[in-house]
This record gives C-alpha cells, structure tokens and sequence, in this order.
C-alpha cells in the first residue's frame, strides 16, 4: 500500500511540474549526452577590418542538432546547459574544436570563442585554457575569448583574476554585447578588454536612427579613448556598413560581411579542404 502511496505522489509530482519544467529536464538529460553523441557542431562567421575589407578573424558560434528536436539554437540551450553544470563540458569540447580548427588553417586568423559565466569562474579555466593550446598547438596571440559584462558580475574579483592570468598567456579578451549589460563603463576601466563588441541592437538601422547613431558613436569615442578597437555586430545592410566605415569603427561582423557557416565555406582563406561527402548545413555563407 505504501508502495503504491509512493508510485502515485512520484507520479502527481511529475504532473505538477507542468510541461516547460518536464521539457527542461529533458533537454538537461540530454545535453548531458550531446558531446559524447557528437550532436554539436561550430559555425564559423568573419570579422573584417570595415576601412579595407579584409579579413581578419573568425567568430566561432556552437550549433545543437537534437536526434529529434533538430536544431536547437544556442539561446536557448546554453542557458540550459549553464544552469545544470553541462556547460563545462560543452565549453571545453567548443574550445578545443575551434582552437584545434583554427591551428590547421593556411592563414594565422583570429579565432574568438565564446564563453559562458560558469566558465569564467572555474578557477581551473586559465589552466584549461593553457592546456588546450598546447595540445593543439595554437598560438596564444590567435586566440580570443568573448565574455559578456554579464558574466562578469557574479564574482567580480575572481573574474578580475581570471582574466588576468588568461591574458598572461597571450590569449586576448574581447568584451561582447557592449551595452546591453550592467555598468559598461565601469567594468571597461576595471577589467583588461582588449576589444569591444558592440551589441548589433545598436548597429540596426544606425544609419537611419539619430539615437542609436549617437550612441554608436559614443562607444567609438570611448575605445579610441581607451585605445581598444571596436567591433560591430550584427551588420546587415551596406548602409550600415557605410556609416560605421565613415565613423572609423574597425571591424565588422553580421549577415552582410557573411553568414556564419561551416569551415569547409571560407577555404580560400584557410586552406581548409571542401568536404568530399559534400555536407550541407543549414547556415548559408553570405556575401563577401
Ligand atoms: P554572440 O556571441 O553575441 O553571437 C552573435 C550572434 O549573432 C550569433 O547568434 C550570430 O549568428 C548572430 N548574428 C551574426 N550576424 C548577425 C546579423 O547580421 N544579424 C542578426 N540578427 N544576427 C546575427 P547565435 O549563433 O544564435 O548565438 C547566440 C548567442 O549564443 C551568442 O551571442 C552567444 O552568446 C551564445 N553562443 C553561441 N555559441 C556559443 C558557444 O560556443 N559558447 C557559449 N558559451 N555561448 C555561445
Ligand atoms: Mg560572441
Ligand atoms: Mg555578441
Ligand atoms: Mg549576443
């Protein structure tokens, strides 16, 4: 009876959780598994110097393809994924994939990886992030991580650490989302950036909105001042690009400049073979 008792509260439990929370603890479960089932794979999309066009960088961006949920955008699992502690996991298999990639490309571009606020606060991360370059051989100095100011903030002094040993390896940080987080400008002066990245909610339409072209332009003024180079995301239309080119902003990143895509779609700058078996994936290469 007591037996029965247990089978029917565990059950009522299961009812009461309602289908969001049931569906999380399915995508929990089986983010668990994703690396070892070889369901991720990285996209890759340029970052160019705006005044010549040329190119100087890859951002490497994490794709899911769930057996039966098909692709699942990182929005929405990567939070999943840092809440249930898989993100350690998922990080050091997108560090060692992008490094690992990048180390066998024909030109020394830049690799700019992203990483999550859990990572950042690994005291072991700086030592991870050593490790994999050895082991996969990348120079330091092409190595970029990306740290949102958002996850700066949950332990600011062990983030300020972290930082600063990732640095002394000759690894740079780039600070990504610029303005859409907590005390920009506080956190710039506190923390050794040596790039900023401007949140592509600011670069749409700046060309025809006078607000957000203030802003924008604030931020260059800022980075000339501090002396870090700015990047601007989420470029989509010439004219876009036309503005932040006559406002001296020094790289650009966003459907216009290209899509992000498999590596096998940028051979020619790094010498990365096409796939014979001829893989389509689902991000088009856009124009160049
Ligand atoms: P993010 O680091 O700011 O990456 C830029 C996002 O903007 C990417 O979305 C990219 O595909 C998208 N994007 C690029 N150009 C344009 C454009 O012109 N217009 C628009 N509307 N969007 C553009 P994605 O790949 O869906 O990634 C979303 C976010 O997920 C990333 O934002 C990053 O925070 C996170 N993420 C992606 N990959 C990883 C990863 O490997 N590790 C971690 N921790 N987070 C990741
Ligand atoms: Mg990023
Ligand atoms: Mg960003
Ligand atoms: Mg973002």
């Amino acid at each position: 009876r007591a037996k029965a008792e247990g089978k029917d509260t565990f059950r009522y439990f299961e009812a009461s959780m309602g289908a969001e929370a049931r569906d999380r603890r399915i995508m929990e479960q089986d983010l668990r598994q994703a690396v070892a089932r070889d369901e991720f794979r990285l996209v890759y999309q340029p970052q160019k110097e705006i005044s010549s066009g040329r190119m100087v960088g890859f951002e490497a961006l994490i794709r899911w393809r769930h057996p039966e949920r098909g692709d699942v955008p990182p929005s929405v699992f990567i939070p999943v994924a840092e809440d249930s502690g898989s993100i350690a996991q998922i990080g050091e298999w997108v560090l060692t994939t992008a490094c690992k990639e990048a180390a066998s490309w024909r030109n020394p571009l830049t690799i700019a990886v992203n990483v999550s606020a859990v990572q950042l606060h690994n005291p072991d991360f700086s030592r991870k992030v050593h490790e994999v370059l050895l082991r996969t051989g990348l120079a330091a100095g092409r190595l970029e991580l990306e740290i949102t100011e958002t996850a700066l903030i949950k332990d600011m002094p062990r983030a300020l650490a972290t930082l600063r040993q990732i640095k002394a390896l000759g690894v740079r940080v780039a600070m990504d989302d610029f303005g859409t987080g907590y005390s920009s400008l506080s956190n710039l002066r506190a923390f050794p950036f040596d790039k900023i990245k401007i949140d592509g909610s600011f670069i749409k339409s700046v060309d025809r909105n006078g607000q957000v072209a203030t802003i924008v332009r604030a931020v260059l003024g800022l980075g000339r001042g501090l002396g870090l180079p700015v990047l601007a995301e989420g470029v989509e239309t010439l004219d876009e690009l036309r503005f932040l080119d006559a406002e001296d902003c020094d790289i650009g990143q966003g459907y216009y400049l290209g899509r992000p895509g498999p590596i096998e779609a940028f051979g020619e700058l790094t010498g990365v073979p096409a796939a014979d078996d001829g893989v389509k994936e689902d991000d088009a290469v856009g124009a160049t």
